[in-house]
C-alpha cells in the first residue's frame, strides 16, 4: 500500500476478514496485519498436519451459520466459488449402551426415523423444529445483529418471544427432560452446549445447545469443499477484489493512541503503521485493553474488568489420517458428518464438573468430524481424515507435555468403544493441547476457543463488558471485532460484519 491506509485490523481470522470487506467495500483503505507468518484465517484453516495429503482443519470445520449468517451472504462467499457440502445427517449421538438420536435437515426423518427410540420423542423434535423454522430468521436477528435488536424482537412478539424466553431461560438439562422421554434424545442439547463451557445443569444454559441443534436441522453442519483454509481463503479473495490488503508475519505489540483516539499500530521490532481513521481489533479482549493498549489510556474500571476477564475451558484436539471410514456400531454415524460421544446428561453434568474442577476428565466427551465422508479433497483415495475435541482444564499441574498422549490414547478408546475397529485404521495421529492452540493462536489463551466464557453473564450486552457491546471502545477510533465480541464464538463473521457496520456510521 503507497499510502497510510485508512484502516488497519489487527488479525485476520474470519471476524477480521469480514470487517476488512466490509469496511474496503466501503471504500477505505484496509490493511489487514496478521502474526502468523504462514497463512491468514486464525482457528479457520487447514493444513497437512498428519501425512501428505491429508487435510485436517486446525480449528473450526463444521458451519452451522455458513448460510445463515448475513456477513456470509452479503459478501457472497458461494458466488466466489466456495461450495458447501452436507451429508445425509448432521449430528448423531450414540452411546455405548447402542442407543442413538441423530438429526437431520428432512424433518420428517429426523422425526420418524432419527430422534431416538421413542416415537414421542421424535413428535416433540417434529413440532419444536417446525417452530423454529417459522422463527429462525427473527431469532437469528435477535442474536446476531448489533444490540439492541428490537425489529426482531417486536417481529417475534408476544408468543414467539415467549416460547423463546422460556427455552432460553431453562438449563440443558431442563429443556430437555421437559421435552424429551428417552435418555437418547434427551442429551442431544446439552451435550451440544458442551461446544463451549456450558454444562447441562448451567443456569439459562439451553440456549446454545439449542441453537446448535436447531440450526442442524436446517442449514446444517456444513463443511467446505477443500477445507477450513478455503474459506479464509475466499474472504481474502473478496477483500483484495475491494483493495484490501494482507500481510502475514505482521505480529502488533501496541496500538498507538492520540489525544484519546486511535493512530496506528506498532509490531514487533519497532515498526509503526498509521491508520488515518480506525483501528479494528481481531484479538482477545483483554489483550486489547490490557496490553496493546497503554493503561493511561484505559479508565480504571475496564482494566480490574480485564484482569478478571472470565475465560472459556482448555479445547484438546486430535487429528487422525485413517485408511477407511470410522466403523460405528450405531450405523447412522457412518452417515453423519458430525458425532457427538456422551452417554447421558448425567455423563455429562460429570465431566463438565472434572473439567470446571482443573482434571482430566475421564470419560471425555468429543466432537468428531468426518469431513472427509462428504469431500474427497481431503485424503488421498480410500483414505479418511478424522477430526475431534475435547473440552479440558487450560493448565494441568505438571504441564500438558507429560499428559497429552495418554489423554489421547483415552480419546482413541472412547472412539473405539463406539467404534470397534477403530484403532486398527489410524495411519498417523496429531495431537493438539491448549499451549499449541495459543501457540497458532494467540486469541485461543489456554485453548479457549469461545472468545471467553460463552455462560449466559457473558453474552449480549456483558460482551465483552458493559457498556462497550457495540464494538466501539474506551479509545476513540478503535474497535474490538473479535469473537470476544457479540455475538461471540463460531464462524458467522458476524463481530466483524457488525463492527464494520458502526464503524462506517461513526466514520460518516
Ligand atoms: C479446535 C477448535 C474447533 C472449533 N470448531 C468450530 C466449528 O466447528 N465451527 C465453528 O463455527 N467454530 C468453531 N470454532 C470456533 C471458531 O473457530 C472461532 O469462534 C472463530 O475462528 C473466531 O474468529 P475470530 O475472527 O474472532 O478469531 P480467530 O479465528 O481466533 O483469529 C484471530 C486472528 O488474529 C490474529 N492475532 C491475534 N493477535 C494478534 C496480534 N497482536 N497481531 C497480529 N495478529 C493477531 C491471530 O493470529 C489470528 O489469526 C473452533 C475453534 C477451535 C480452536
Amino acid at each position: 500500500m503507497s499510502q497510510d491506509p485508512d484502516v488497519i485490523v489487527i488479525g485476520a481470522g474470519p471476524n477480521g476478514l469480514v470487517a476488512a470487506c466490509m469496511l474496503a467495500r466501503g471504500g477505505l483503505r484496509v490493511l489487514v496485519l496478521e502474526a502468523n507468518p504462514t497463512r491468514a484465517g486464525g482457528a479457520l484453516g487447514s493444513e497437512e498436519g498428519t501425512l501428505p495429503g491429508y487435510v485436517h482443519d486446525v480449528g473450526a470445520a463444521f458451519f452451522p451459520f455458513a448460510r445463515a449468517s448475513p456477513a456470509f451472504a452479503d459478501l457472497d462467499l458461494e458466488g466466489a466459488g466456495l461450495e458447501w457440502l452436507n451429508m445425509e445427517v448432521e449430528s448423531c449421538h450414540p452411546a455405548p449402551d447402542g442407543s442413538v438420536a441423530s438429526i437431520s435437515r428432512d424433518l420428517e426423518r429426523t422425526a420418524s426415523e432419527l430422534f431416538g427410540p421413542e416415537p414421542r420423542d421424535g413428535d416433540a423434535w417434529r413440532r419444536l423444529a417446525s417452530w423454529h423454522r417459522r422463527v429462525e430468521r427473527d431469532v437469528l436477528g435477535f442474536l446476531l445483529r448489533p444490540l439492541p435488536t428490537l425489529g426482531p424482537l417486536l417481529r417475534l412478539l408476544p408468543f414467539n418471544l415467549l416460547r423463546l424466553a422460556r427455552i432460553l431461560s431453562s438449563s440443558g438439562r431442563g429443556l430437555s427432560t421437559r421435552l424429551f422421554r428417552s435418555e437418547a434424545a434427551r442429551r442431544v442439547l446439552p451435550g451440544l452446549a458442551l461446544h463451549v463451557d456450558v454444562g447441562p445443569d448451567d443456569r439459562f444454559g439451553a440456549g446454545l445447545g439449542y441453537m446448535l441443534g436447531l440450526s442442524a436441522s436446517t442449514g446444517g453442519n456444513c463443511v467446505p469443499r477443500g477445507g477450513a483454509q478455503r474459506v479464509t481463503d475466499t474472504l481474502v479473495e473478496r477483500l483484495r477484489a475491494h483493495g484490501g490488503e494482507v500481510r502475514l508475519g505482521a505480529r502488533v505489540t501496541r496500538v498507538l493512541v492520540d489525544n484519546g483516539g486511535a493512530r496506528g499500530v506498532e509490531l514487533a521490532g519497532g515498526e509503526q503503521l498509521r491508520a488515518a481513521r480506525a483501528v479494528f481489533a481481531n484479538t482477545g479482549a483483554p489483550a486489547l485493553l490490557l496490553d496493546l493498549v497503554a493503561r493511561e489510556h484505559m479508565p480504571g474500571r475496564i482494566v480490574r474488568k480485564m484482569q478478571r476477564f472470565p475465560r472459556g475451558w482448555g479445547a484438546f484436539k486430535v487429528d487422525w489420517a485413517l485408511s477407511g471410514p470410522v466403523p460405528w456400531a450405531a450405523e447412522v454415524a457412518r452417515r453423519s458428518a458430525v458425532v457427538h460421544a456422551g452417554d447421558s446428561i448425567d455423563d455429562l453434568q460429570r465431566f463438565t464438573d472434572q473439567v470446571r474442577g482443573g482434571a482430566l476428565p475421564d470419560n471425555p466427551y468429543l466432537v468428531i468430524g468426518q469431513q472427509s465422508l462428504v469431500d474427497d479433497t481431503r485424503a488421498p483415495a480410500g483414505g479418511h481424515t478424522l477430526w475431534a475435541y475435547s473440552r479440558v482444564p487450560p493448565s494441568l499441574p505438571g504441564g500438558w507435555s507429560a499428559q497429552a498422549e495418554a489423554f489421547a490414547d483415552r480419546v482413541d478408546a472412547r472412539i473405539e468403544k463406539l467404534a470397534p475397529g477403530f484403532r486398527g485404521l489410524v495411519r498417523a495421529r496429531r495431537v493438539v493441547t491448549p499451549p499449541d492452540l495459543q501457540d497458532m493462536n494467540a486469541n485461543l489463551v489456554g485453548g479457549d476457543l469461545g472468545g471467553g466464557s460463552n455462560a449466559w453473564h457473558r453474552q449480549l450486552i456483558f460482551r465483552p463488558v458493559f457498556p462497550y457491546f457495540r464494538y466501539r471502545t474506551p479509545v476513540r477510533r478503535l474497535y474490538l471485532c473479535s469473537s470476544y465480541a457479540h455475538p461471540g464464538a463460531g464462524v458467522h463473521g458476524m463481530c466483524g460484519y457488525n463492527a464494520a457496520q458502526i464503524a462506517l456510521r461513526d466514520l460518516g
